[in-house]
């Protein structure tokens, strides 16, 4: 089981994402266990004050230090059974390091997560330097708050749980996975205004219609994603797949 508590000063937007479809199972499968926590429970101030003024002046509010210092200790000692190896504190930061499909993979293998959504200007430097073990951004851009990133985290870590998606399949052949977009999908109808399904996806022909999802899965990544290719380069096997099959990179025409 995967257990992610997150901190944050407003819990209430977390309601929606994580009661519905495929985490909402997860849970209920006992698979996941998503824990909210307000951080505002754990202020030393009698007026609940989770932020002050920067030192140095300048713009904003910064997040204070012994909320989220007194929320991550609490958390952690009622999970005596859990080692620190088994676990991450992560800050949402766009400042850390981009989150990505493999990355998500490495969080999955955790069987704690403690996800801390700044606010404001940010968060106490201390928080960065003494309390989290990974800073983390979900892309080059600046957000008003933590929680959409984190859960934009939790929602993709959690399908890697084994177990989650009930078919562990699709997360081997989909996007990212192995440095490949994934290929095209069809359903029924097979003619749909004029739109034909590909011939080969109702063949019968497993072998080739395995052939046909690889190419265009390598066709696609070379010309929307070319930049995975640096990484995950093309194996000779994928080269003899383009030299033998038709690399057509104008848009699909109507049949
Ligand atoms: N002043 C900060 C800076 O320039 O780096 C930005 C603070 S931002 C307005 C407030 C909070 O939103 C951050 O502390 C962080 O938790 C969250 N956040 C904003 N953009 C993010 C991103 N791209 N990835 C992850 N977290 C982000």
């Amino acid at each position: 089981m995967l257990i992610v508590d997150v901190l944050t000063i407003f819990p209430d937007m977390f309601i929606g994402p994580f009661n519905e479809s495929i985490i909402k199972k997860g849970q209920e499968k006992g698979l996941l266990k998503i824990n909210i926590t307000d951080i505002r429970d754990f202020s030393v101030d009698k007026h609940k004050k989770v932020d002050d003024y920067p030192y140095g002046g300048g713009p904003g509010m910064v997040m204070k230090p012994e909320p989220v210092f007194n929320a991550v200790e609490s958390i952690i000692v009622k999970y005596e059974d859990i080692k620190p190896s088994e676990r991450y504190v992560i800050l949402m930061t766009p400042q850390g390091e981009l989150f990505n499909q493999e990355r998500a993979m490495e969080l999955s293998r955790k069987r704690h997560l403690i996800v801390i959504c700044g606010h404001y200007e940010g968060v106490d430097e201390r928080i960065r330097q003494f309390l989290v073990d990974k800073e983390i951004s979900i892309g080059d851009y600046v957000l008003t708050g933590g929680e959409i990133p984190a859960m934009v985290l939790i929602d993709c870590v959690a399908r890697l749980v084994p177990g989650v998606l009930g078919e562990a399949s699709s997360i081997e052949e989909e996007s990212f996975s192995h440095g490949r977009l994934e290929y095209p999908h069809y359903t029924r109808p097979e003619i749909y205004k004029g739109y034909k399904v590909p011939e080969v996806l109702h063949s019968g022909n497993h072998k080739l219609i395995s052939e046909w999802r690889s190419f265009e899965s390598i066709k696609r990544t070379i010309i929307k994603r070319p930049d995975l290719l640096s990484s995950y380069p093309l194996s000779d096997i994928e080269q003899d797949l383009i030299s033998r099959l038709e690399f057509n990179t104008t848009k699909d025409k109507k049949s």
